[in-house]
């Protein structure tokens, strides 16, 4: 079993994610998607997995664990 990456953020700034690729807020920066990584609207119909996909590397991440729970499929 694979381990659990986690990506880290800014000191004393916990929604400046710094994603394991180096992507960040104001580079590729990270949205809102499906457990698949396609990016959704952040209403709660659409979005019902608390997750955001990095625009640079597509792994998806947990808002609020930071773990990598997935990747999007090239
Ligand atoms: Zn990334």
């Amino acid at each position: 079993m694979k381990t659990t990456e986690t990506i880290s953020h800014e000191a004393g700034n916990p929604e400046a994610w710094i994603c394991l690729c180096g992507n960040h807020p104001s580079g590729d920066g990270f949205f809102p998607c499906d457990a698949k990584g396609n990016e959704v609207d952040p209403v709660p119909s659409e979005w019902t997995t608390n997750a955001y996909v990095c625009h640079k590397c597509g792994r998806i991440i947990d808002q609020h664990t930071l773990a990598v729970i997935g990747q999007k499929a090239k």
